[in-house]
């Protein structure tokens, strides 16, 4: 013999390995068996195959049964469109009745300044300026500061009155995010004191 025989490269599930000479080498493993165990190993890749069939077969099964859910996705897509929705309308309601109510305690606050200013106002009127109007039409003659004086009082209360008149409450609506602004303003001129 030109060369010493090698043995088969098998070894078991125990690591024993195989006695018989190498025949052959195997290229599903790349080692030099004996032509029992290159059957065996040939009896793996057959088992191996039937697996792969299952698993084409499972993907092939999977497509054939594959429709377009239109009715699962269309539910899917409401069902959030709903959430958001809600979520909206909760919103809105809440925002709504809050406001509500801010605009009562505004009324009742503004009712009570209104009170409050006009008093002060007519106050002025009658125990200032139509008693000093008073007084100077029983004088002889009149002086100009004297009529000066009551042209700037008449001016404060005229302002006070024109402010009464008009409404101090404003709404604000930022619509982008559902921001609702009620200011109420004071009466500046009729907070003034003569
Ligand atoms: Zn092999
Ligand atoms: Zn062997």
């Amino acid at each position: 013999m030109a060369s010493a025989r090698n043995l088969c490269q098998h070894s078991d599930i125990d690591g024993i390995q195989c006695k018989s000479n190498d025949y052959i080498l195997c290229p599903h493993c790349q080692l030099q068996l004996c032509l029992k165990h290159l059957n065996s190993h040939q009896d793996l890749l057959r088992s191996e195959l039937f697996i792969l069939c299952d698993d084409i077969d499972r993907v092939r099964i999977n497509f054939d049964n594959l429709i377009f859910d239109s009715t699962n996705q269309r539910e899917y897509l409401f069902k959030q469109l709903d959430e958001w929705y809600d979520q909206k309308i909760n919103l809105i309601t809440k925002i709504y009745a809050e406001k509500k109510q801010e605009i009562q305690i505004l009324c009742l606050k503004s009712h009570m300044e209104f009170d409050i200013y006009k008093t002060k106002q007519e106050k002025q009127l009658k125990d200032n300026l139509i008693k000093q109007l008073n007084k100077v039409l029983k004088q002889k003659q009149i002086h100009i500061e004297d009529l000066n004086k009551m042209k700037t009082k008449l001016d404060y209360i005229q302002k006070g009155l024109d402010e009464l008149k008009q409404l101090n409450i404003d709404i604000y609506f930022d619509n982008t995010n559902f921001d609702i602004n009620i200011i109420k303003r004071r009466y500046i001129e009729a907070a003034k004191v003569m």
